[in-house]
């Protein structure tokens, strides 16, 4: 190898580093002006998170089929996390100087964030699969005695689960006679559909509406929850909002209902 070739073949490797270099301090000025950014592009009156409490002109679009209004642009909020905090906002009673035992499953970091500090102690996060929580956990095999827990949140589990039923019952006994659990699945068929045998990702894609779904719930739902011994009432958003903060919050129709479970 000749010197010259030595040193050309040293160049591109300083020129990486300079390149690397840039790329970090671009990210980190991108980062620290990203919400200075995202208020310019998209802040504004016409609709408020009352998650974050940031203001914007809309909501974004989100979706494997893509619906206009449903993401806010600040901390990711959709739809139905909208909803159901201001539900437990106005129907729960989160006081320090009554500590309340919540169980969040698949914990949504922007719900997390507000919770944890609200609820203290009393507030464990748990999933299967993801790391950052405070248990591992399987929701058909519980690892608590009964009657554990005042609330239980899960949305967008179940129709995860093969034996979801089984879950429900586990949620159940778990949960303090007095506390209720906000079970929260899409609603989108008008009878539940399900079909343990499928198992390839197109397949279930094509008939549960996603590719780890394994059914789809219609509702027929509440019946299912009644029938592994909770006691449900369905929460419409109208029976808690006024139709300007529905406007005003984005709650549309695919927020969709809560089924508040009892035992
Ligand atoms: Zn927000």
């Amino acid at each position: 190898m000749s010197c010259s070739e030595t040193e050309i073949g040293k160049i591109p490797n300083f020129a990486h580093l300079v390149r690397f270099g840039d790329s970090i301090v671009i990210h980190r000025i991108k980062q620290q002006f990203r919400p200075l950014r995202i208020r310019l592009q998209y802040g504004g009156s016409n609709r408020q998170c009352p998650i974050c409490d940031n203001g914007s002109k809309h909501f974004l679009e989100f979706g494997i089929v893509p619906r206009a209004d449903a993401r806010c642009a600040f901390c990711g909020a959709l739809e139905r996390h909208r909803l159901l905090w201001l539900f437990l906002q106005r129907k729960a009673s989160f006081n320090s100087e009554h500590p309340q035992r919540f169980l969040h499953i698949a914990p949504e970091a922007i719900l997390e964030k507000r919770f944890r500090p609200l609820i203290g102690k009393g507030y464990v996060t748990a999933d299967l699969f993801a790391p950052d929580v405070d248990l591992k956990m399987d929701i058909t095999d519980i690892q608590f005695p009964d009657n554990s827990f005042d609330f239980i949140l899960c949305s967008h589990v179940l129709e995860h689960v093969p034996d979801d039923r089984r879950a429900m019952r586990e949620f159940r006994r778990v949960l303090a006679p007095n506390g209720f659990a906000l079970l929260l699945v899409p609603i989108t068929a008008e009878e539940t559909i399900e079909d343990r045998s499928i198992e390839d990702p197109e397949e279930r894609l094509r008939l549960f509406g996603q590719d780890d779904h394994v059914r789809r719930y219609g509702p027929d739902y509440t019946s299912r929850l009644e029938e592994e011994g909770f006691t449900v009432e369905e929460v419409c958003k109208e029976d808690f909002l006024s139709a300007e903060e529905i406007e005003k919050m984005g709650i549309t129709s695919a927020a969709g209902e809560l089924h508040v479970c009892k035992k």
